[in-house]
This record gives structure tokens, C-alpha cells and sequence, in this order.
């Protein structure tokens, strides 16, 4: 029988393993049962395909996603494993052929949907043969609290009742404590072997810069970093996806729109594109990445803030799977937390579920302002014990951002705020302080109020970065009704009577083009 490590350079063409993937090898292969947190992209599929290898046999793999096993059973048959999948995209006659095959013991692998497995015909049928192993990819279906709750999946424990002596392997990437009992409960795993890997994807370099001219930022950023490279841009709206793509392709950038307004037929063909050909970026909604793997993406660049850690984790994730450097790019302004604030209060979910969104969003913008290591930021969010205070690989570790003492400005924007009624947004907050005769100022008798031009030192982008600031601090909020009026927080109150300093980040202008604009 061949090693280890012979099948994975020989039929995969990997010279080594990845992290843990050798010791979950190890374990599975000599028939015990596991659980493996690992985070998208970490080689999740090697830790029981190997093992269906080696052992005698055929594998069940249950897969919740007609598309992801698809993919699987063709890169499979690409290497030469003889892989299949039984799902509900077969025919009759089709779903016949697999189980006669299956019968003939001509798989290594076969993936099949929960609820197939679950009937009484299957479970009956491979009660049949040599089974080398069962392995439950996307494990955290089982939790009732998660995104992606599937019932079927807390009745896989039948798999233990029935076939004890299969070794088992459940996988996911969801880490936290709560999903990892869940899943040992329901799916009677309280012997298996916990392997986590850790969360941290050490090549991928993060960036966020402040938002000034985010498409001129983004054409640079491409243009100096990655004129040649694959790469996702990820915008908020249909409209903002096409205007980008657009823009993207007139400077001589080939880009190709993803979202779910397209028809499934252009989307698919949009995504194919990007999977063959080698540096296509692609301008997409949040509707394009579930289950993407291409290896080479170099950069994910975001125009507009996710709303929360998780999917600014799982987005930027996409880059860099081949473990070569890849960059997580994002331009962040104030319309962005304004915009985020907004969508949560217009929302018509219930009030629970609002404060939910809210604390993940305060989380998000607490990362996009941080003074300290982002990567160690993103880790603890995850609940990882972090080694090091800075990783040298993001962009607060390799350029510390300059902080001053903004406590006189601050103090001069929020009683802006208060002198105006608490009713306006940042933009006619700016034309008062710096003094700008607008009509809408005149309109107010603007000029009136003791703060009219207080701020004429500093510029436009300056009092934008400091309202954003302001906002993610939660020295002020934007009103219940939405029109993104600006008003005073408890805390507020403490900095206007002078009690506290504060500290704010100075404007970045990190992208080299701009800044050379600026200085001329
Ligand atoms: P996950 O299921 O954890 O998201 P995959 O199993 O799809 O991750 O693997 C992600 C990518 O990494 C795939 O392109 C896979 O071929 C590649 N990969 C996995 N293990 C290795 C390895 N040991 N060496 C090189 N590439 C690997
Ligand atoms: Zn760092």
C-alpha cells in the first residue's frame, strides 16, 4: 500500500502537507473518528479524501451543496479518482447507474445529499458493502442557532447507531465553542479527536485606506500592485458593480460583473471565465464566492464595508489559497457607516435581531479603526489565544498610523451637532464649521449659531475623517428615522464638557498616486 504522503504528491501533485492535515490523516486513516475547525480554504477535502484512498472500501461524503460536490467529483476524476455524487440534480435512470457501480465497488468516493442518505433504501443499500469512512462536510448545519441550519443533518447520527465501527469525520469552519458542542451532541462525536487549526491566514496582507476617491483608489491600487493578477471587488449594490466594471475596463483592467441581477445563464458564464482564465477581476455582490476555489485570486478589494467581521473575513478569505501572498484590500469612509447604520435601522427585523447586526457592526468598525495589529485584531474576534502583539504583514503593523490630540475638534463638531438641532448630516455639519454660505445654511440662519466657520482650519476630507471617527467611537449616532441626521451620544456629553482627550487617526492617504496629486 502506498504512504501518505506518496498519494498526495502522486495523485494530487502537492509536494507537502498543509497545518494539520497529516495528523487528521494519521487518525482517520487508522479508523477513528474526528472533528476538524478549519477555515475555508485550509484543505478541508484532503483530510478524508486521502483516507477514502487508503482505506478498503468506498467513502460517503455528505454534502449539503449540489454545486460543491459537482466540483469535487470533477476535480477528482481530473486526477484519476473514481468519485461520484447522488443528489437530486440526477435523473432516475442516471441515480440508477451510480448505484449499480457503487454495488460493483468501482468508487473510492461518493458524495450524497443528506436527505438522500438518510432513506431507508440507501442506508440499506451500503449496509451492503465496505464502507472506508463517513465524513459530514459542513458540520455546523447542525446547529440551530447558525446561518445555514439543515434539519436533515441532526438525524446523521443514525450514521454512529448503525454503522459503529465506521470511522467518522465531521468538518467545518465555524469555530466557536457554542457550534463545535452542538455538533459533538447531535452527531455523537463525544470520542472524536478535536483538531483545530488556527484561523490565521499568515499571507494575506490587510489594508484599509480612507475613502477619498474610492474607484481612482481602487484603479491605483490594481494598476501599482496587480496589473496582471485575478482578483474580486466586492461592491454593495447591482448599480455600483456595473459602474465599476465598467470603469475597471475603460482604463484597459479586463473585469466582468457578478450579482444576482444578471441572468443565471451570464453569471455562470461571468464565473467560468474567471475560474479559466488567468487575471480576470471580478466586480461582485456578496451573491459571488460560496464555494469558489481558485487557488491563484491575488487580491479582494472591498469599495463598501461589510457589515460584519465574519464576512469581511470570509470574502477576503478568497484570496491566497494557494498560500502565495495575496493582498485584502479595502477603502472605508464615513457614507460607509452611515450607509451600515442605516440599512440596520430601516430594516423590519425584530429588535433582537437589530442589536445583533448593530454589536457586529460596531465590531467591523472597530477594525476599520484600529491603532493595532488588524491580524491580531481579526484572530481574538475569532476567539484565538494570539502570540504576537503586531504581525508585520497588515497595514497598522508595517506603517502605524499617526494619531493627534483631536479633542479641540471634536469638541467643536459635536457642539456643531448640538448648536443645530441634532437634525442635520455631516455634510451641512462641514459647510457650518468651515463657514460655507450655502443655501441650505442660509435657509437654517446657519450663520447665526456660534459655531458658523469655527472650523475653517482644517479641510473638507479632514472633518470627514473626523465625523467617521466620531461614529465608529460612538460619539455620535445617526437618528431612528434614517435620513442620516447626526446626534449626540451619552458619551458624548463628557468630551463636550472637556473631561476627555481624544485621540484620533490622521487622515491616510496611502495609495502612491494620490498622495503624489496631493503634494503637488
Ligand atoms: P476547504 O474545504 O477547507 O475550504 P479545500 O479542501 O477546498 O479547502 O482546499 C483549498 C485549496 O487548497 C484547494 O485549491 C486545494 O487543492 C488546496 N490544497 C489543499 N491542501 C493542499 C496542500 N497540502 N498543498 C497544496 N494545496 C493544497
Ligand atoms: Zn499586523
Amino acid at each position: 500500500m502506498s504512504s501518505t504522503l506518496d498519494i498526495l504528491k502522486g495523485v494530487f501533485g502537492y509536494p507537502a502537507f498543509r497545518g494539520q492535515q497529516a495528523a487528521v490523516i494519521a487518525h482517520l486513516a487508522s479508523g477513528n473518528d474526528c472533528l476538524v475547525l478549519m477555515p475555508t480554504g485550509g484543505g478541508k477535502s484532503l483530510c478524508y479524501q486521502i483516507p477514502a484512498l487508503l482505506r478498503k472500501g468506498v467513502a460517503i461524503i455528505v454534502s449539503p451543496l449540489i454545486s460543491l460536490m459537482q466540483n469535487q467529483v470533477v476535480a477528482l476524476g481530473e486526477v484519476g479518482v473514481h468519485a461520484a455524487a447522488l443528489n437530486s440534480s440526477l435523473t432516475y435512470e442516471e441515480a440508477q447507474l451510480v448505484e449499480r457501480k457503487l454495488l460493483a465497488g468501482e468508487y473510492d468516493l461518493l458524495y450524497v445529499a443528506p436527505e438522500r442518505l438518510l432513506t431507508e433504501r440507501f442506508l440499506d443499500l451500503i449496509a451492503r458493502m465496505p464502507l472506508a469512512l463517513f465524513a459530514i462536510d459542513e458540520a455546523h448545519c447542525v446547529s440551530q442557532w447558525g446561518h445555514d441550519f439543515r434539519p436533515e443533518y441532526c438525524q446523521l447520527n443514525v450514521l454512529h447507531a448503525r454503522f459503529p465501527d465506521v470511522p467518522r469525520i465531521a468538518l467545518t469552519a465555524t469555530a466557536d465553542a457554542v457550534t463545535q458542542n452542538e455538533i459533538i451532541e447531535r452527531l455523537v462525536l463525544h470520542k472524536a479527536r478535536i483538531f483545530i487549526s488556527s484561523f490565521d491566514r499568515p499571507n494575506i496582507h490587510y489594508q484599509i485606506i480612507d475613502k477619498i476617491n474610492s474607484r481612482q483608489q481602487l484603479l491605483s491600487f490594481i494598476q501599482t500592485e496587480h496589473s496582471k493578477d485575478a482578483g474580486i471587488v466586492y461592491c454593495l449594490s447591482r448599480k455600483k458593480v456595473e459602474d465599476i466594471t465598467a470603469w475597471l475596463n475603460a482604463h484597459g483592467i479586463v473585469a466582468l460583473p457578478y450579482h444576482a441581477g444578471m441572468s443565471p445563464h451570464q453569471r455562470s458564464q461571468n464565473q467560468d471565465t474567471f475560474l479559466r482564465e488567468e487575471s480576470i477581476v471580478m466586480v461582485a455582490t456578496i451573491a459571488f464566492g460560496m464555494g469558489i476555489d481558485k487557488p491563484d485570486v491575488r487580491f479582494v478589494a472591498h469599495l463598501d464595508m461589510p457589515k460584519s467581521i465574519e464576512g469581511y473575513y470570509q470574502e477576503t478569505g478568497r484570496a491566497g489559497r494557494d498560500g502565495q501572498k495575496a493582498n485584502a484590500w479595502m477603502a472605508y469612509g464615513l457614507n460607509d457607516v452611515i450607509q451600515q447604520r442605516r440599512m440596520i435601522e430601516e430594516s423590519e427585523a425584530q429588535k433582537q435581531f437589530k442589536q445583533a447586526a448593530a454589536r457586529k457592526l460596531e465590531a467591523m468598525l472597530a477594525f476599520c479603526e484600529t491603532t493595532t495589529c488588524r491580524r491580531a485584531y481579526l484572530l481574538d474576534y475569532f476567539g484565538e489565544k494570539v502570540a504576537f502583539k503586531a504581525c508585520g504583514n497588515c497595514d497598522v503593523c508595517l506603517s502605524p498610523p499617526d494619531t493627534w490630540d483631536a479633542t479641540i475638534a471634536v469638541q467643536k463638531a459635536l457642539s456643531c451637532v448640538y448648536r443645530t438641532g441634532q437634525q442635520f448630516g455631516a455634510g451641512h455639519l462641514i459647510d457650518v464649521l468651515r463657514g460655507n454660505d450655502t443655501a441650505r445654511v442660509k435657509q437654517w440662519h446657519h450663520q447665526q449659531v456660534s459655531t458658523f466657520g469655527i472650523g475653517r482650519d482644517l479641510s473638507v476630507k479632514a472633518w470627514r475623517t473626523i465625523f467617521r471617527q466620531l461614529i465608529a467611537l460612538g460619539l455620535l449616532t445617526t437618528d431612528s428615522e434614517g435620513y442620516g441626521s447626526l446626534c449626540l451620544t451619552d458619551a458624548s456629553r463628557t468630551v463636550l464638557k472637556g473631561q476627555q482627550k481624544i485621540f484620533l487617526r490622521q487622515l491616510t492617504e496611502r495609495s502612491p498616486r494620490l498622495r503624489k496629486k496631493q503634494l503637488n
